[in-house]
């Protein structure tokens, strides 16, 4: 029985897949498969050596910041200094006067982040 023609899922490649066996078969070649799955990797690698940086940058200003006693700053998600900063998880933090805040920490420093208003508050915690 004659299969519908697939194209190859290496976007590299693009070729069409006239003759398979497999309805799960996916690309033209065992070595564009792998060519694939090689740079998939490789971008991964690329993006979280990004973010690294990113959050390095990020942590420097928070300490500029800290020491400029500058208390909160709004920050746009899409610019070039948080383009590439994949935010740590939250941690639920209880405050002195018993306050609970959701923070998240860069070395000694905790920030809380609000989602509407895209205000980064520095937390002052001993
Ligand atoms: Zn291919």
């Amino acid at each position: 029985m004659k299969r519908p023609e697939k194209v190859c899922a290496n976007p590299k490649c693009n070729d069409r897949i006239t003759d398979y066996k497999s309805t799960r078969r996916k690309f033209c070649s065992t070595p564009c498969k792998n060519s694939y799955h090689h740079n998939k990797k490789l971008e991964e690698q690329e993006d979280s050596i990004a973010n690294e940086r990113a959050i390095k940058r990020l942590k420097r200003f928070l300490k500029e910041m800290q020491e400029l006693e500058i208390e909160s700053f709004k920050f746009k998600r899409d610019s070039y200094f948080f383009d590439n900063v994949v935010f740590p998880s939250q941690k639920l933090l209880k405050l002195d006067n018993g306050d609970k805040l959701y923070v998240i920490r860069f070395d000694n420093i905790l920030i809380n982040i609000d989602e509407k208003t895209n205000l980064i508050k520095i937390i002052k915690h001993e």
